[in-house]
């Protein structure tokens, strides 16, 4: 089948995996993450750091993925070492980052790398403005001209609190998706990570413009954050794909996972248990995760054209016995260790569970070597 698509991740943060745990949003990011991140956040440190992420997707069959970090050519390093698909997005925030003093500092790395990976078979570049509460209208515009230029996505996190919607009717009078709509920002390029406090005119909206969804269920249900309304949102032909978000909220990065909780967590809310069918479940994981990146010419799917990018399934795991439905079970009963062969653009990265193209012993003794502080 075609793997996996994780439309949202900061592959990096898998060495803040368990740092922080059972905290709200925003203490939890400027109490925990935040510090931590300007004592540790180097060019080593991500690339360390992503290669343990990029080794934990890979097995749980992912060969796509879309991230948002700092030094991200390290990501783009890691991700093309193990010849995984991603797409990177250097964050951009008005105030400095490990990478970058001034958001036009970020924007200009952005730039740098956009040239770097220009026809890059693997690596494609987005631009990531982080959100609407820490980069002012001004330079989300210059973000989104960027985009726009370059014919790249602009991957933003956008109402992912209640505290970001109601600082926005404060602050703009708008909601998130109005402000980014006033600001020239929504259209089919705009990647939204979250879009958890949507209401039925920004659901409208981020239809209209054909702005794409990245749904985290796991994430935003640890941080409390809510639940998006995904089931309007395909009613009203919004794409919306599946991310993890990073390790240090989630706290896994296996897709498997978060495709379950996403068809039991609707069906759930709505009191409904035909939300979010089982084939529905794949198609956001594997062909609509393609559309979000931008990617559907090239993946998400196994058709002539495509690229190679497949995994296998071992049907002889218990958990998948007897075979009544396949979609039922790829949805509902799969373990990532059922996934025994990755192949991402036609080459191996996994057989028989065993690593091709990179060391997981050496990733993991690295890892087991750094604790957080
Ligand atoms: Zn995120």
């Amino acid at each position: 089948m075609p793997g996996f698509i994780n439309t949202h991740t900061h592959a990096a943060m898998a060495y803040f995996r368990g740092l922080a745990d059972d905290l709200p949003l925003e203490s939890w990011l400027s109490g925990h993450i935040w510090p931590a991140e300007a004592k540790h956040v180097n060019p080593r440190f991500v690339r360390q750091a992503s290669e343990l992420a990029c080794l934990e997707m890979a097995m749980a069959g992912t060969t796509c993925f879309a991230d948002m970090y700092f030094f991200e050519d390290e990501v783009a390093g890691a991700a093309a070492d193990f010849g995984l698909r991603a797409v990177i997005g250097e964050g951009i925030l008005d105030f400095p980052t490990p990478n970058a003093k001034t958001p036009d500092d970020g924007l200009r790395v952005t730039g740098e790398l956009l040239a770097k990976y220009q026809g890059n078979e693997l690596i494609s570049v987005a631009v990531a403005p982080h959100s609407i509460y820490t980069v002012n209208g001004e330079n989300l515009k210059k973000c989104a001209e960027l985009a726009q230029a370059s014919n790249a996505i602009l991957h933003i996190h956008l109402s992912e609190t209640q505290k970001e919607v109601e600082d926005a009717l404060r602050d703009f009078k708008k909601t998130p998706v109005e402000y980014l709509e006033d600001a020239g920002v929504l259209s089919g390029n705009v990647l939204a990570a979250h879009a958890v406090w949507l209401d039925r005119t920004e659901v409208r909206l981020m239809a209209e413009r054909k702005a794409k969804v990245s749904h985290n269920p796991a994430s935003n249900l640890k941080l409390a954050s809510g639940i998006a309304p995904i089931s309007a949102m395909i009613a009203a032909g919004v794409t919306v794909g599946i991310g993890t978000d990073g390790a240090a909220s989630n706290n896994s990065l296996d897709l498997i996972s978060d495709m379950k909780l996403a068809g039991l967590l609707h069906k759930g809310i709505a009191l409904d248990p035909t939300c979010l069918k089982a084939r529905e479940i794949l198609k956001m994981a594997t062909v609509n995760g393609a559309d979000c990146l931008g990617l559907a010419g090239k993946t998400g799917c196994l058709e002539p054209g495509k690229r190679a990018d497949l995994i296998a399934i071992d049907l002889n795991a218990p958990n998948l016995q007897p075979l009544n439905n396949i979609y039922s079970h790829l949805a509902y009963a799969l373990h990532p260790g059922d996934v025994t062969e990755v192949m991402v653009n036609g080459k191996f990265i996994m057989q028989n569970r065993e690593m091709k193209t990179m060391d997981a012993e050496r990733i993991i003794k690295e890892a087991k070597l750094f604790i957080a502080k």
